[in-house]
């Protein structure tokens, strides 16, 4: 039985300045979040395919997709989003695979000399 399907997991934070909070109109308290989704199998993760970006107000904590963020805040948003991004780990999978690959290539490699030789 293989175990398998997706996940999502916080990049981190970041702040975006010069923006106040659209429900307590509160100035420096908005930080950008970014969300990783990653597909795993045995809780391993192999490779991420979508991010999500959302405003989140520290002081009342209205939180705000991309869609809903007025224009210039989306801007922004959409920027200081595209720096955080998923650590290498999140690529375990596919680098494990590839040794795994490369390994039984090498294997096939020798074996195919030392029965020639
Ligand atoms: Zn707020």
């Amino acid at each position: 039985m293989i175990i398998f399907g997706t996940r999502e997991r916080k990049l981190g934070l970041a702040e975006l300045p010069g923006h106040s909070c659209g429900y307590c109109d509160n100035r420096g308290t908005l930080f950008a979040q970014a969300c990783t989704m990653y597909f795993h199998i045995f809780w391993i993760p192999v490779f991420p395919y979508a991010k999500r970006v959302y405003s989140v107000c520290s002081h009342c904590r209205q939180s705000l997709t991309l869609y809903q963020m007025p224009p210039d805040l989306n801007a922004t948003a959409t920027v200081v989003g595209r720096k955080l991004k998923a650590p290498w780990y999140y690529y375990m999978g596919l680098i494990l695979l590839s040794i795994a690959l490369l390994l039984l290539a090498v294997t096939m490699i020798i074996g195919a000399i030392a029965s020639v030789s």
